[in-house]
């Protein structure tokens, strides 16, 4: 085993059952020290109980490893990581795995299923970051992962809730990325793929069963290690297939001072993706257009 984690410890959130407790099993297994967060809920956000992280806590120390259990929410960051620093004196990995689903057509969705999505997903993962982000500028170290999902990509039906959290996590590891780089703080986007509790509501249960969320668990395993070079980037996992996920503009044209018509007359050349650029950052774009601006200045 290469990728050791000794001295270090790691939060992972909703690691009772699903995806989080293979990351935590695995971390464990591999020297660190896990917080094993789990609210031990229902997936539509509701009820709780101790027994999901208690369960897996178990499992860790009877396999030999260190962990310690917490019941918050996500909301409640601070004392999630309150958690890691009393019990091992230190944060480095965040793994922002908390999830439920509150799956309905727009025309009927509430206020509520909207708002718990946002209060576990993005507020979540904001919570729990936003707390440990303090001592990891301090000791210049910290490896953090925000889980999108597909449907944050691609859009859903039923799933317009969902889909615009796990949307928002995207922006949200890719501005952390920005903030974190002098403190060596990596942030990053995982989009799994796996059969669990939640995809059971929405696949067969053969698929349920042949995606193992132990798929998923190399890729994270890695992102979180300090030998990982990378930061605010999108990389997928699921069925045993690893990969990467990156936004490309098409080449475009420059049309001064351009109507309606002329977007119109131009539009298969606009959308045409040969020769598409990967555009890593803002700053690369706001370049871009800075360069565009002096070679056509626009006339009123
Ligand atoms: P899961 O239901 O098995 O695991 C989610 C865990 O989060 C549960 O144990 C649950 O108790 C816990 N949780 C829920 N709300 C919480 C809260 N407020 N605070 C603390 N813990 C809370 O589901 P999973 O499939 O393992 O999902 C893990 C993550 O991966 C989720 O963020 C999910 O949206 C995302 N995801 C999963 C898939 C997939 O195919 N399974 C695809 C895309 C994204």
């Amino acid at each position: 085993m290469s990728l050791r984690f000794d001295g270090k410890v790691a939060i992972v959130t909703g690691a009772g059952g699903g995806l989080g407790k293979t990351y935590a099993l695995e971390l464990a297994k591999r020297g660190a020290k896990v917080v094993v967060n789990d609210l031990g809920g229902d997936r539509h956000g509701t009820s709780s109980s101790t027994s999901m992280a208690d369960k897996v806590v178990q499992e860790i120390k009877s396999a030999g490893g260190q962990a310690v259990a917490n019941y918050d929410s996500v909301e409640f960051g601070d004392k999630i990581v309150k958690t890691a620093i009393d019990n091992f004196g230190r944060i480095d990995i965040v793994i922002n795995n908390a999830g439920i689903l509150r799956d309905v057509s727009f025309v009927k969705m509430t206020d509520l299923d909207w708002d718990l999505i946002f209060k576990v997903h993005v507020k979540g993962a904001y919570s729990v970051t936003k707390a440990a982000w303090p001592y990891m500028r301090d000791q210049k170290y910290g490896r953090i992962v925000v889980t999108s999902s597909n449907a944050g990509v691609h859009g859903n039906f039923g799933q317009t809730n969902y889909a615009a959290a796990k949307s928002a996590l995207i922006g949200f590891a890719n501005a952390l990325a920005q903030e974190g780089a002098k403190y060596n703080i990596l942030a990053n986007t995982l989009v799994p793929t796996a059969g669990s509790r939640l995809t059971e509501t929405v696949m067969p249960q053969n698929l349920v069963d042949a995606l193992k969320p132990d798929y998923v668990t190399p890729l994270v395993t890695y992102l979180v290690h300090e030998s990982f070079p990378e930061s605010g980037k999108v990389f997928e996992a699921g069925a045993g297939w690893y990969g990467t996920l990156q936004y490309y503009k098409s080449k475009g044209k420059v049309i001064p001072n351009a109507t309606a018509d002329d977007i119109a007359k131009n539009w298969n050349v606009l959308t045409d993706m040969n020769g598409a650029e990967y555009i890593g950052t803002m700053q690369e774009q706001t370049g871009r257009l800075l360069a565009v601006l002096e070679e056509t200045p626009v006339t009123t």
